[in-house]
C-alpha cells in the first residue's frame, strides 16, 4: 500500500492551493479529485476579490455583523496573498486589483456602510468612506443616483479558470500527485493513521492508500466527505447564478458591490462585464434530494433582478446584451463562517471549506498547511475551529 503524508480531497482552488503549499513545506502528498480539476465551484464562480464585508454579512442584524466582522484579519491576510500570487506561482492569472466600491443607493445603506465602515476601522482596514461625488469623480461610469460609496484600493479580480490550474501546474512541480477522476470513497481511521480507498476513472479499478492526515477540501460536497470518516460537519450545498455580457471597450477597473443588495460586477479584461452577487438558482432532484452531479437550474426572475440592479448602479451596463448565464454549488456553514483546522477528536483529519472561498482559499491553503505541518499558525484562526460544531460528533474508533 502506498502511503503519503497528506491525502487532500477535492481539486477545486482550496485543495490545489492546500496541496501546493503543503509540498512546499516538505509534505509527501496525493491530491485526488473526482472529475476534472477546477471543475466546480473554483472554476464557475465571479472571480471577485472582495475583502469588505459583503452584504450577506451585514443583513442578519447589529450582533452577527459585529461577530462577522471578526473575519477582517483573514480578509487582509487574503489580500496580501493575492498581491503577490503572480509572483509565487509564476504565471499570469489575470489578477487586477484597483480597488473595489461598496455603494449605497439608499439612505439606510448610507447608514450600514458607515456602520461597516467603524467595524473595518477597528481591524485595522483602511476603507474609505465616499460622498456620491468623490466615487464619482474615481468611478464616472457609477449612476448619478448613488448616495455613497465605500473604497477598498485592494479588492479587485482574478479569472477563475487560470488560478486553480495554475495552483495544480505548480504543486505538481513540487512533487504532488494530482490525481483526476478519483474519487474518495471511503476513509478508515487505524492506530496512527488513515486508510483512504480511491475510485480511479469511474471504473472498478480501486487504490487503496495509507496517510498521516487528511485535508477535506470538498466544497459542497465537504459535509459528504466528512461522513465518509464519521464525522458531521454543516455544509450546505447552495445553488447560485452569474450572467455575462458581450465585451464592451474598458469602462469599469473596479469590483464593484451594492450595500444592501445581492450584486456584485465587474470588466474582464476581454472587456465583458460578469454580473453576480449570490442570486440563488434551483437545484435539480433525484429521489428527492438535490443532485449536486447536475448543473442547477437558472431561475429566469432571478437573472432578471440581478440584471435590473446591475443597470441601475452602472447605467452603460443597460446598453450591452447577455451573452450567457451559467450556474454554480457552493458550500454554506449553518454558521456562514469559514471551517478551517483540525476536527476535534478525529485527530489527523482536517478541513478547509466555507466562507467566500475564491478570495479566502490561498490565506486558507496557506493557514492550513502551516498548521498540519508546524502544528500552529501565526494568524489566530480558532474563530473558524470545527470544534464549535463538536456537539454533532462522536470520537472515531480506531480498526
Ligand atoms: C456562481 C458562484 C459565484 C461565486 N462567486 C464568488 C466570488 O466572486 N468570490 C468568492 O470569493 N467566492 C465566490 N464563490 C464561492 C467560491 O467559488 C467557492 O467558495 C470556492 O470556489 C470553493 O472552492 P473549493 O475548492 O472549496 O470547492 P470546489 O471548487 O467546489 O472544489 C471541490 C472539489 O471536490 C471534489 N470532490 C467532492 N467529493 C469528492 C470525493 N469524494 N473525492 C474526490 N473529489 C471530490 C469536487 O468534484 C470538486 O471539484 C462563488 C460560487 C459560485 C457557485
Amino acid at each position: 500500500m502506498k502511503k503519503y503524508d497528506v491525502l487532500v480531497i477535492g481539486g477545486g482552488l482550496v485543495g490545489c492551493a492546500s496541496a501546493y503549499h503543503l509540498a512546499k513545506r516538505g509534505a509527501s502528498v496525493l491530491l485526488a479529485e473526482k472529475n476534472d480539476i477546477n471543475s466546480m465551484a473554483s472554476g464557475q464562480n465571479a472571480g471577485s476579490l472582495h475583502f469588505q464585508l459583503e452584504h450577506r454579512l451585514m443583513e442578519q442584524g447589529d450582533a452577527l455583523t459585529e461577530k462577522f466582522s471578526r473575519i477582517i484579519p483573514l480578509n487582509r491576510l487574503a489580500a496580501e496573498q493575492w498581491a503577490n500570487l503572480e509572483e509565487e506561482l509564476g504565471e499570469s492569472v489575470d489578477v487586477i486589483m484597483k480597488g473595489g466600491f461598496m455603494v449605497a443607493m439608499t439612505n439606510d445603506e448610507v447608514t450600514l456602510l458607515k456602520k461597516k465602515y467603524a467595524l473595518e476601522h477597528n481591524y485595522g482596514m483602511d476603507t474609505q468612506l465616499l460622498t456620491a461625488a468623490e466615487a464619482r469623480q474615481i468611478a464616472p461610469y457609477l449612476s448619478k443616483k448613488i448616495k455613497a460609496a465605500a473604497y477598498f484600493p485592494q479588492e479587485g479580480h482574478a479569472n477563475p479558470r487560470l488560478v486553480t490550474p495554475a495552483y495544480a501546474r505548480a504543486a505538481i512541480k513540487k512533487g504532488v500527485r494530482v490525481q483526476s477522476h478519483c474519487e474518495v470513497f471511503q476513509l478508515n481511521k487505524t492506530a496512527h493513521t488513515w486508510r483512504a480507498s480511491l475510485k480511479i476513472d469511474h471504473t472498478n479499478h480501486r487504490e487503496d492508500i495509507e496517510v498521516d492526515m487528511i485535508l477535506n477540501a470538498a466544497g459542497a460536497w465537504a459535509g459528504h466527505c466528512a461522513l465518509l470518516a464519521g464525522i458531521h460537519l454543516p455544509v450546505s450545498p447552495q445553488a447560485l447564478t452569474m450572467s455575462v455580457t458581450e465585451s464592451a471597450p474598458a469602462f469599469m477597473p473596479h469590483l464593484v458591490q451594492r450595500a444592501g443588495a445581492k450584486l456584485s460586477m465587474k470588466q474582464v479584461s476581454a472587456g465583458n462585464i460578469l454580473i453576480g452577487g449570490g442570486w440563488p438558482s434551483l437545484f435539480k432532484l433525484k429521489q428527492g434530494r438535490p443532485d449536486l452531479a447536475q448543473r442547477p437550474v437558472i431561475i429566469k426572475e432571478n437573472v432578471v433582478q440581478n440584471l435590473l440592479l446591475a443597470a441601475e448602479l452602472a447605467p452603460a451596463v443597460e446598453q450591452l446584451h447577455l451573452l450567457r448565464c451559467w450556474t454554480g454549488i457552493v458550500g454554506v456553514i449553518d454558521d456562514q463562517l469559514p471551517l478551517l483546522g483540525e476536527v476535534p477528536s478525529f485527530p489527523g483529519y482536517y478541513v478547509a471549506t466555507g466562507g467566500s472561498g475564491f478570495t479566502l482559499a490561498p490565506a486558507y491553503a496557506k493557514l492550513i498547511s502551516e498548521l498540519m505541518i508546524t502544528g500552529r499558525t501565526d494568524h489566530d484562526i480558532s474563530l473558524y475551529n470545527p470544534g464549535r460544531f463538536g456537539h454533532l460528533n462522536r470520537s472515531v474508533k480506531a480498526v
